[in-house]
């Protein structure tokens, strides 16, 4: 067809079903523009977005450093190959070592292929230091993203079946539990990674005194403590990283999502004595492009300038507050989260009912599990905005619980 023949948001609807590859149900409409903590879709209507991007959008929609960003440097450099040093890569990378415990960066594209980074760096490590050890350690009900390695390093059930066979050497033990995670080990294990909240799993956070035990742990064994830092890092749970809150700092730690601030952009972070990849071991096309560098860094500058962490922090607890006086009326439980990284559970399986509904009302909001319901907006969002989102919440939750 014709794209100049798709006029109406239906045939556009229609064009969709049959052009795009099925991946996952999506609404019959089309987001069309977005503006700080709202977005619009094609028939006009708008929706106040507490889902941001997917915990990506984290000053919110178009904001003004990314469209200066974009246009100054797609004037100057658009790409030069990853062969080549760009300026904006080496500030970046710069910005982010400066402002964390690491020394060495190595950027991609998206989460999945940054834990893959992470993955390799692992086992490359294992097999110079370890004897060839290349087991990894994750926790079950983790999200480390889609490709294969990743897939099989996620805790999730209903994967375990799928794409057969896996990528072997991944172990999933029980979150906060020592003692299942020290059986765990053994002279084949390279490395343990962790969410410090598991985001997509539903907003479940490590306690202090586990990860200081895992810490412990890895020094003793010289095992690689990695930090899927993906949904956590960039000031959404109160600090710029999530490791700030535990007192221990991780080997390695992966980012994406609110890096970019909606760009597609990664980044794989370690240490010195970790610099350890040979050449052509590690690498991509898009490593160090030089538009998502410029991005990466007017988004990240922002985020500090801006103490975004900060606001994150004293929304997040804002809205922990106000969850907490709706307990008892709608009977909601383990109200969790750091920062703007939030849950609750329900007390029936209705999540995607009651997402479906509050997004009728204009309020997007998602639900990882069948009765769990996980807010995650823009680091922007402001106490009207909460309460706009809760006087939704609140009207669907009188209407369908
Ligand atoms: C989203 C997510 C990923 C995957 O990131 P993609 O950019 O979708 O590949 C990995 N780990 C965590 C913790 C995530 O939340």
């Amino acid at each position: 067809m014709d794209n100049d023949l798709i006029t109406s948001t239906k045939e556009f609807l229609n064009e969709g079903e049959q052009s795009i590859l099925f991946t996952t149900a999506r609404p019959d409409v089309i987001m069309e523009r977005g503006d700080g903590m709202f977005l619009w879709d094609t028939n006009g209507k708008q929706y106040l977005d507490f889902i941001g991007g997917w915990a990506v959008t984290c000053l919110g929609h178009c904001p003004l450093v990314i469209t200066k960003a974009l246009e100054q440097q797609s004037r100057e450099l658009v790409n030069a190959s990853p062969s080549f040093y760009n300026k904006p890569m080496i500030q970046f990378a710069k910005l982010l070592t400066e402002s964390s415990c690491f020394d060495r960066v190595f950027f991609g594209s998206s989460g999945a292929e940054a834990n893959e980074g992470a993955i390799k760096l692992a086992r490359k490590y294992g097999s110079l230091y370890r004897n060839g050890a290349y087991e990894i350690i994750t926790t079950i009900n983790s999200f480390h993203g889609r490709t294969l390695a990743t897939m099989s390093a996620t805790g999730k059930k209903k994967w375990e079946s799928l794409f057969e066979p896996k990528v072997s050497g991944f172990k999933h033990v029980p979150l906060n539990d020592i003692a299942a995670l020290s059986k765990a080990i053994n002279p084949n294990t390279c490395a343990i990674m962790l969410e410090p909240i598991q985001g997509e799993g539903g907003v479940f956070e490590v306690e202090e005194n586990y990860i200081k035990a895992v810490r412990k742990i890895c020094e003793e064994q010289s095992i690689l403590l990695i930090f899927d830092e993906v949904q956590t890092g960039i000031g959404r749970t109160g600090t710029l990283f999530a490791y700030e809150h535990y007192g221990i700092k991780p080997d390695i730690m992966t980012l994406a999502k609110g890096i970019g601030g909606g760009f597609p952009l990664s980044a794989l972070l370690t240490k010195e004595k970790f610099n350890i990849f040979e050449a052509g071991d590690q690498g991509g096309t898009y490593s160090g492009q030089p538009l998502a560098m410029a991005v990466g860094m007017a988004v990240v500058k922002e985020v500090i300038a801006k103490d975004l962490a900060t606001n994150a922090q004293v929304q997040g607890n804002y809205i922990l507050k106000k969850l907490n006086k709706l307990k008892t009326e709608f009977n909601l439980k383990d109200i969790r989260g750091k920062g703007l990284l939030i849950a609750f559970d329900l007390p029936t399986a209705k999540g995607s009912e009651i997402a479906f509904e509050c997004f009728k009302e204009g309020l997007i909001i998602n639900s990882p599990q069948p009765s769990t319901i996980r807010l995650m907006p823009p680091l922007i969002v402001s106490a009207t905005e909460i309460d706009d989102m809760l006087q939704i919440i609140s009207t669907v939750l009188k209407r369908v619980l």
